[in-house]
C-alpha cells in the first residue's frame, strides 16, 4: 500500500479521497491555487504544497507543479479526482515516467474511451450496444447527408472530443444539417481543438442510464449496477438515483453482465462508468468515463461499497477487494447537486457563505468543502455540496430527500436548493416518470414555477 498519496484536484472530491486515503492510513498532501489557500482540502490534508495562481491552466492542470509537488512532498501515488486531469493520458503517461503511480486506468483505455469515435467503434467491437450511426468521423456535407439519410431523422453531431455537451447539434430535417454540421464543428474545434465529428441517431426521449465498473487491470471486473441520471440541464446532470426508476433487476443483471464482460476483456483498471441512454426497453452506449464520477456516492450507499478505497487498493497492485456475487444493492440512493448559482437561470454565484447548516439524520450524507465564512472562488465550477439520502425505498427516500432539503440552509449566495425543493414536490419526479427532457421543458414553461 502507498505511504502517501497526493490529491491533484480540490473542493468536495479532494475531501472525499482525503477520506479514503485517511481511512486507510495513508498520509495525504492536498495542492492548490493562491485562490484557495482557505479551501477545506488544505486544511485537512497532512502536507499542503501551492502549485499557482487562480486559472486552472496554471495551478490545477499544471503538469510540471503537481510532479514536482510529488518529487518535494515524496508522494508516491496520485488520485485525480473528476475533471481536471483525471482524463488526460498524458499525465498519466508522465507520473508512469517519473515513478509514481496514477490511481486510475492505464493510459492507453484513457485514451480510447477520450476519443468518442474510438470509444464507440471499442465498445461495439465489446458486444455493449451502441446508438446507430456513423461508423466513424464525418469528413464532408455529401457523406454526412447520406449516413443521416440511412440512420433516420432526426440527427445529432457529435464532436469525437466532445464532453460537457459541448459541441452537439440536433438536425431534425435534411435543410438543418449543413448548418448543425458546420456549427458543430466550429464549436469543438474552439472547445477542444479537434473538429471532428459523427452522427448518431437522436433519441427523443430517452432516459441516462449508466452502470458503474471496477477493474482489477488482471482480467477482473465486477459491475455496481446503475445510475439514473435522466434530470439534467444543458446535458448535466443535476439529480441522480441508485437505482433507476425504470430498470428491473433482470435489466441490471443483463446490462452489468454485458459491460463487467466488456470490461474483463480489455483487462481494464480501476473505476469506470460506461453510460447509455435508455429507451423502449433498449440501451445504446453513449460514451464511458475513465475516472470517478460526481454522483457516485449514490451508488456506494446502496451497495456498501468505498469506490475510492477499491481504486487505491487497485493501484496499489491489491486487487478488489471483492467478487461480483458478493455485490448486493439495498434501497434507494437520490444525489442533489447543491450548487453555487441562481437555481432557474444557473448562473454561477460565488462569494462569501455567511450561514452554512447542512441536514443530517439517519442515511443523510453531505459531501461538500464549504463551511461558514469560506468564500466560494469565481474561478472553478460551481459545485458546493452533494446532498445525497439513502432509503429503504425509493418513497422512504424522498421523504427523507424532502425533510433534509427544508433543514438545509447556505445564505450568502445563491444555490439550486430551491430547484431541488420544487423537484422533490412534483408528482412526475415522485413518479420517477420523467425523461432526460424534462427539467428544461419545466423550466421552459416559466422558471422554478415550471416544477
Ligand atoms: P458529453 O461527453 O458532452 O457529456 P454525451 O455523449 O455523454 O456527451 O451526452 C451527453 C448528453 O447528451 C446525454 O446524457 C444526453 O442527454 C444527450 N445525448 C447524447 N447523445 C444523444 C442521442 N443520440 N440522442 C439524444 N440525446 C443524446
Amino acid at each position: 500500500m502507498f505511504d502517501k498519496v497526493l490529491i491533484a484536484n480540490r473542493g468536495e472530491i479532494a475531501l472525499r479521497v482525503l477520506r479514503a486515503c485517511k481511512e486507510l492510513d495513508i498520509k495525504t498532501v492536498a495542492v492548490h491555487s493562491t485562490a484557495d489557500k482557505d479551501a477545506m482540502h488544505v486544511k485537512l490534508a497532512d502536507e499542503s504544497v501551492c502549485i499557482g495562481p487562480p486559472p486552472a491552466r496554471d495551478s490545477y492542470l499544471n503538469i510540471p507543479a503537481i510532479v514536482a509537488a510529488c518529487e518535494i512532498t515524496g508522494a508516491t501515488a496520485v488520485h485525480p479526482g473528476y475533471g481536471f486531469l483525471s482524463e488526460n493520458q498524458r499525465f498519466a503517461e508522465i507520473l508512469e515516467a517519473h515513478g509514481i503511480t496514477f490511481i486510475g486506468p492505464s493510459p492507453e483505455h484513457i485514451r480510447i474511451m477520450g476519443d468518442k469515435i474510438e470509444a464507440k467503434r471499442t465498445a461495439k467491437r465489446l458486444g455493449i450496444p451502441v446508438v446507430p450511426g456513423s461508423e466513424g468521423a464525418i469528413d464532408d456535407d455529401e457523406t454526412a447527408k447520406r449516413v443521416a439519410a440511412e440512420v433516420g431523422f432526426p440527427v445529432l453531431i457529435k464532436a469525437a472530443a466532445g464532453g460537457g455537451g459541448r459541441g452537439m447539434k440536433v438536425a431534425r430535417t435534411p435543410d438543418e444539417l449543413g448548418n448543425a454540421l458546420s456549427t458543430a464543428r466550429a464549436e469543438a474545434r474552439a472547445a477542444f481543438g479537434n473538429d471532428a465529428v459523427y452522427i448518431e441517431r437522436y433519441l427523443a426521449a430517452p432516459r441516462h442510464i449508466e452502470i458503474q465498473v471496477l477493474g482489477d487491470g488482471r482480467g477482473g471486473a465486477i459491475h455496481l449496477g446503475e445510475r439514473d441520471c435522466s434530470l439534467q440541464r444543458r446535458h448535466q446532470k443535476v439529480w441522480e438515483e441508485a437505482g433507476s426508476p425504470v430498470i428491473t433487476p433482470q435489466e441490471r443483471d443483463r446490462i452489468g453482465g454485458v459491460v463487467a464482460d466488456a470490461m474483463r476483456e480489455i483487462k481494464y483498471a480501476g473505476a469506470g462508468t460506461v453510460e447509455f441512454l435508455y429507451e423502449n426497453g433498449e440501451f445504446f452506449f453513449i460514451e464511458m468515463n475513465t475516472r470517478l464520477q460526481v454522483e457516485h456516492p449514490v451508488t456506494e450507499m446502496i451497495t456498501g461499497i468505498d469506490l475510492v478505497n477499491e481504486q487505491i487498493k487497485v493501484a496499489a497492485g491489491d486487487g478488489l477487494s471483492l467478487t461480483q456475487s458478493q455485490v448486493t444493492w439495498s434501497g434507494h440512493a437520490i444525489e442533489c447537486r447543491v450548487n453555487a448559482e441562481n437555481p432557474s437561470t444557473f448562473r454561477p454565484s460565488p462569494g462569501k457563505i455567511s450561514y452554512f447548516h447542512p441536514p443530517g439524520g439517519l442515511g443523510v450524507r453531505v459531501d461538500s468543502a464549504i463551511y461558514q465564512g469560506y468564500s466560494i472562488p469565481p474561478y472553478y465550477d460551481s459545485l458546493g455540496a452533494k446532498l445525497i439520502v439513502h432509503g429503504k425505498t425509493r418513497a422512504e427516500c424522498l421523504n427523507r430527500l424532502r425533510r433534509s432539503l427544508d433543514e438545509f440552509v447556505v445564505d450568502g449566495i445563491e444555490t439550486t436548493l430551491p430547484l431541488f425543493r420544487a423537484l422533490v414536490r412534483n408528482k412526475d419526479i415522485l413518479a420517477g416518470d420523467y425523461t432526460i427532457h424534462w427539467l428544461e421543458q419545466h423550466l421552459n414553461k416559466g422558471g422554478l414555477e415550471g416544477i
